[in-house]
C-alpha cells in the first residue's frame, strides 16, 4: 500500500506532526509499538512546555488544562547563588505552563486513531533510488511504500538503528525520580536547588491548589546505600528546610534513567529523524519535548511550503532546510545542559565560587536574564 508519510512512533511528537500535516492535506500513517490504551492511573508525569509549544497546539486546536510559571528561583544549596526569572522581566504572561503528559498524549492519541496502526513495529527499510520510495515491512506483516519515512520513536529509535544512523551518547550515571507533593509554596512559582543531594526542582502541577510536581536528578552513587524510595523519603527534610515549605508525597515515585544522545545528521535518502529520535537532552531545564515541537514545527513548514509549491514532499532542498536550522541549536542545548550538570557535580571549591559569583552577575543584569528567558521560551 502507498502513503505519502510514514511516521514511527505515536509519541507526543509523532502524533503533532500527523495531525498538523493533514490539516494542510497530507496524509500520514503512524505506526505505534504500544497499545492504544493508556494507563490512566499512571497520571504523575508532568512536563513544562514553553510559549512556542503551546502556541504550536493551540493552531492546531489542541487545549489542555495547565499551571503556569510566572517566577523561577534557582540556587545553590552549598553557596550563596541565587537567580530569579520573572516572566515580567520581559513582558510575557508566563515562562512556561505543566502540563499532565499523559493527558496531552491522549488527547493527541485520539486525534490520529483512525491513522495509526498501534501493537506493531517496523521490521525492515528499504530505498528504492529509482523512484524515491521507502518500502517498509512491519512486524504484523504489512507492507507499504512511501515517500517519507519519519522517526519519531524515541531516544531509543527502532528506525535510526535499522537505517544505520550513527548514535552518539552518554549516561550520566543519574536516575530522575519524579512524584506529586502537597506543598504549601506559591501556585504560580517554580523552583530549583542544586545540591549534593543532587538537582531538585519543584513546579506547580496542574491538579488543583497546592499541589506540586517534584523532578528529582540523583547521582546512581547516592542510591547504593539505600534504594530510590528510602532515598527521597529520608532526604525530602532536606528540600524542605531549603526552600521552607513542607512537602507531602501525594503519589507513587516514577523514576527514569538519565543519558544523553545526539545523531549528527538527521537525513538519510528519504528518512528523517526528528525529536527524542535524533537527540535527548537531561531533564534539569525541562527542555526536552521543546526542542522536539520546534524541530516539528520547522519540518512540517518546510514539507507544507514543498506541497504547496507542487514539488515532492521529500524533495531535499526543502528537507535540508529543516537539518540546517535545527541540528546545531540542537547540539548547542545539550553542550549547555552538560556544563550545567558538570558545573554543579562537582564539589571543587573554586568552581563553586565561580558559579556562585556566575548566578549572582546573571541574576543582577536584566539583559543577561531576558536573553536566557527568550531562549528558553523558544523564541
Ligand atoms: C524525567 C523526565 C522529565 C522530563 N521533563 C520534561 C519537561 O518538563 N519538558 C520537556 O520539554 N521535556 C521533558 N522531558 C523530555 C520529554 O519527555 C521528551 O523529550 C519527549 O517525551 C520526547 O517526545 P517524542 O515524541 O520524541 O518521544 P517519546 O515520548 O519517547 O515517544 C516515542 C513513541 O514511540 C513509540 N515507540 C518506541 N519504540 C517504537 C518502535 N520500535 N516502533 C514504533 N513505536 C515505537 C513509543 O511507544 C512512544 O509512543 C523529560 C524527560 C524525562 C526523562
Amino acid at each position: 500500500m502507498n502513503i505519502p508519510i510514514i511516521i514511527s512512533g505515536g509519541g507526543l511528537i509523532g502524533n503533532y506532526i500527523s495531525l498538523r500535516l493533514r490539516k494542510s492535506g497530507i496524509q500520514s500513517k503512524i505506526i505505534e509499538k504500544s497499545n492504544d490504551l493508556h494507563d490512566s492511573n499512571s497520571s504523575i508525569r508532568t512536563i513544562t512546555l514553553n510559549p512556542r509549544s503551546i502556541k504550536l497546539l493551540q493552531n492546531e486546536g489542541i487545549e489542555i488544562s495547565s499551571s503556569s510559571i510566572k517566577n523561577i528561583f534557582a540556587s545553590d544549596a552549598d553557596g550563596t547563588g541565587r537567580i530569579n526569572f520573572s516572566s515580567d522581566d520581559i513582558g510575557y504572561k508566563e515562562l512556561s505552563s505543566v502540563i499532565m503528559f499523559n493527558e496531552l498524549n491522549a488527547v493527541l492519541r485520539k486525534e490520529n486513531v483512525s491513522n495509526t496502526l498501534f501493537n506493531t513495529e517496523i521490521k525492515s527499510i528499504n530505498y528504492d533510488s529509482a523512484n524515491e520510495e521507502t518500502e517498509i515491512h512491519l512486524s504484523n506483516s504489512t507492507y507499504y511504500k512511501s515517500d517519507l519515512l519519519i522517526a519519531c520513536d524515541g531516544r531509543s529509535s527502532n528506525v535510526a538503528k535499522l537505517y544505520g544512523f550513527k548514535n552518539i551518547g552518554h549516561s550520566y550515571d543519574q536516575t530522575a525520580a519524579t512524584f506529586l507533593v502537597n506543598a504549601s509554596a506559591k501556585n504560580n512559582h517554580a523552583y530549583q536547588v542544586f545540591s549534593e543531594k543532587g538537582i531538585f526542582a519543584l513546579m506547580p502541577a496542574p491538579k488543583g491548589n497546592n499541589i506540586f510536581t517534584v523532578v528529582w536528578s540523583l547521582d546512581n552513587s547516592l542510591l547504593e546505600k539505600y534504594g530510590l524510595e528510602d532515598f527521597i523519603h529520608k532526604n525530602l527534610k532536606y528540600f524542605e528546610r531549603k526552600l521552607g515549605y513542607r512537602m507531602d508525597i501525594q503519589s507513587d515515585i516514577l523514576s527514569f534513567g538519565l543519558s544523553n544522545h545526539y545523531i549528527d545528521d538527521y537525513i538519510r535518502d528519504s528518512v528523517v529523524l526528528l525529536a527524542d529520535s535524533a537527540h535527548s537532552i537531561h531533564p534539569l531545564a525541562g527542555q526536552g519535548v521543546n526542542l522536539g515541537f520546534a524541530d516539528a514545527d520547522v519540518f512540517c513548514s518546510q514539507i507544507e511550503k514543498a506541497y504547496e509549491q507542487g514539488f515532492k514532499i521529500n524533495e531535499p532542498t526543502y528537507l535540508r532546510k529543516y537539518s540546517i536550522e535545527r541540528e546545531s541549536l540542537n547540539l548547542m542545548m545539550l553542550k549547555s545542559m552538560d556544563l550545567f550538570v558538570n558545573a554543579f557535580k562537582n564539589d571543587n571549591p573554586y568552581l563553586r565560587l565561580i558559579r556562585n559569583l556566575g548566578l549572582n552577575y546573571v541574576n543582577k543584569s536584566k539583559l543577561l536574564k531576558a536573553f536566557f528567558i527568550e531562549r528558553a521560551s523558544g523564541s
